[in-house]
C-alpha cells in the first residue's frame, strides 16, 4: 500500500477552510523542530483550487531555520503555481503567521483583500485577509517583479 504525502498537490476547487486546517494538522505531524518543540503545519489553497502542505524545518544555526508557510509557498512554486487564495496554519495555539510569512504571502496572494489566513484557536477557527491581519506590508512601485 502506498502511503499518501500531504505534501503532493490535490485538486479541489471545492475545498472548505476547515479541510484546509485538517490537511495543515496533518502535515504539521512532520514538522522538524527538535528545538523548539514548535511544530507548525500550512496547507496553502492556490486560485487553481490545489493544496500545498508544508512545515516547519529548524536548524542548529537558528537563522537558517524557515517556517510551514514559506516551505508550503517552496512547493506550491515548484508545481509551477503563484497564486494564493488562502493558508491555513496550524501552530496548535492557534499563532498566526510571522512577519516574515506576511511579506511572503502578499507576494503570491491574488490580492491582499481576497486572500485569507486561517488558524484554529482556543476559540474556535479565525479567518482574516491578509489586508486585515498585515495592513501595512512592505511595497514599493520601485521594486516590482519582472518576469
Ligand atoms: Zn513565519
Amino acid at each position: 500500500m502506498v502511503k499518501e504525502s500531504p505534501l503532493q498537490p490535490s485538486n479541489s476547487p471545492n475545498i472548505t477552510s476547515e479541510q484546509l486546517l485538517s490537511l495543515a494538522h496533518q502535515a504539521r505531524k512532520n514538522a522538524y523542530a527538535p528545538y523548539s518543540h514548535y511544530l507548525v503545519g500550512a496547507c496553502i489553497l492556490t486560485d487553481q483550487g490545489n493544496t500545498y502542505t508544508g512545515v516547519n524545518v529548524e536548524n542548529r544555526s537558528y537563522g537558517a531555520t524557515v517556517c510551514a508557510e514559506r516551505t508550503a509557498i517552496g512547493a506550491m512554486i515548484t508545481a509551477g503555481e503563484y497564486k494564493i487564495l488562502k493558508i491555513a496554519v496550524d501552530t496548535g495555539d492557534g499563532g498566526f503567521p510571522c512577519g516574515i510569512c506576511l511579506q511572503s504571502i502578499a507576494e503570491f496572494a491574488v490580492s491582499r483583500e481576497l486572500c485569507t489566513i486561517i488558524v484554529q484557536a482556543a476559540d474556535g477557527m479565525k479567518e482574516l485577509s491578509l489586508s486585515d491581519l498585515a495592513p501595512h506590508l512592505w511595497t514599493s512601485d520601485k521594486v516590482q517583479p519582472k518576469l
